[in-house]
């Protein structure tokens, strides 16, 4: 099974790509979205979640400054985020359960601040999800074929696979090597699955 994410969006230019190149696959994904790109651009918030992708929560701010300064901003990072998806589906409430630590759940960066905010998580129901293959776009500029090659490294070995992109421009153009890492996954006899289907069938995680 292959669960693909992209982090850090909307952006205006990345998302509607990757949206497109999904349906033309006929893939589905996980979108883990800041709370202010969301009120940036609700309409491809709306698009993605209509489309059938699943709407998760990577904080309001990305900012680690802002998340960490006390159980109250951290919790509101959530549900603001929470909020503004709600608002860009035409929604009552919306809640993931689903929450991505920016920069991962386990770094020496706040450490104590992110085991605490795993605590927190738990209050609200919520759980959190890393990754377990990634092909380093937000690591430097690689090109379309380096970024299928460092996905191709990271996911050898691998049953489940839980790949970071990123749906931005900012470092690396993940959706210039999006069709071909598909079709390679594909060829390798994937499934796709996006954390909706995960919760549902409450598997092994
Ligand atoms: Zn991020």
């Amino acid at each position: 099974m292959a669960y693909l994410t992209f982090d850090d969006g909307p952006t205006k230019v990345a998302t509607p790509i990757i949206l497109d190149i999904l349906k033309e696959e006929n893939v589905l994904a996980t979108f883990f979205v800041i709370g202010s790109h969301v009120e940036e651009f609700p309409d491809i918030v709306k698009r993605a979640y209509e489309e059938g992708h699943f709407i998760a929560n990577h904080s309001y701010s990305h900012q680690n400054t802002k998340l960490y300064q006390s159980k109250t901003s951290f919790l509101n990072e959530i549900q603001k985020t929470d909020e503004a998806i709600a608002k860009a589906l035409g929604l009552p409430s919306y809640s993931s359960h689903l929450f991505r630590f920016p920069n991962g759940s386990h770094t020496s960066d706040y450490a104590v601040a992110k085991k605490n905010a795993k605590l927190y998580l738990k209050e609200i129901g919520y759980y959190y999800v890393d990754w377990n293959a990634l092909n380093n776009d937000s690591m430097q500029k690689y090109s379309s074929s380096e970024l299928l090659q460092n996905l191709k490294n990271s996911c050898k070995g691998k049953h489940t696979l839980v790949i970071l992109m990123h749906d931005t421009i900012d470092v690396s153009k993940s959706y210039t090597a999006l069709q071909e890492s598909i079709q390679f996954l594909k060829q390798e006899g994937y499934s796709f699955a996006t954390f909706s289907s995960f919760f549902s069938d409450n598997s092994s995680f």
